[in-house]
């Protein structure tokens, strides 16, 4: 099986995918941003946390080997191989509201949040069900007092981000909407679904 979809610039998709699968999602132009959100497809109240990932993992900075945890404390995803190395686990997914409030948009805006909800919905998951998402080659770059900014993503054309199934999942996947987290262009990502044996 080869699953192959391209999620167009600013929207996203949603999928299922079976334990031992493997994942790939990969920016094929390059300064894109793609936000991720797991849950359990036996139970979804089991999700992907970032509370839990960065405490059990050690960093905040997620790449190759660490794995993403649930709020249940079990692991949902190993990355398996990461070709940027930047990703980030710290922000929420950009929705209206941010662009309202950071940016003093009026009007509609398309984000991940709302990109992931309309997608999520078949699952018989809700807006506010969902997490803090894992940031695809998001880069959010912080000071030693702690000030946060978010710059263009350093992925380059063709980098991609594989990750291993540890369980059953629902999956969110987007191609991020805001402006400053992707180098001023909206552009799409690529989803490639395996069973095992990738060969890089
Ligand atoms: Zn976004």
């Amino acid at each position: 099986m080869n699953v192959k979809q391209i999620i167009a610039p600013q929207t996203g998709i949603a999928f299922e995918i079976s334990k031992g699968e493997i994942l790939v999602v990969t920016d094929p132009l390059g300064q894109q941003v793609s936000d991720m959100v797991l849950f359990n497809k036996n139970d979804v109240k089991e999700k992907i946390s970032s509370g839990k990932t960065l405490d059990f993992e050690e960093t905040i900075l997620l790449s190759t080997h660490n794995f993403l945890w649930s709020n249940r404390s079990q692991k949902m995803m190993k990355i398996i191989k990461d070709t940027n190395g930047r990703n980030d686990f710290l922000l929420a997914p950009c929705s209206q509201e941010t662009f309202e409030i950071m940016y003093k948009h009026s009007g509609h805006h398309p984000s991940c949040l709302e990109n992931l909800y309309i997608n999520l919905l078949s699952f018989g998951i809700e807006i506010d069900d969902i997490p803090t998402a894992f940031n695809i080659f998001m880069n959010v770059q912080f000071s030693k007092t702690g000030k946060l900014k978010v710059l263009p993503p350093t992925s380059q054309p063709g980098d991609f981000i594989c990750f291993e199934a540890q369980m059953d999942l629902i999956v969110g996947l987007t191609a991020c909407s805001a402006e400053d987290s992707n180098g001023g262009t909206f552009k799409p990502m690529k989803k490639n679904e395996f069973i095992k044996e990738y060969e890089f």
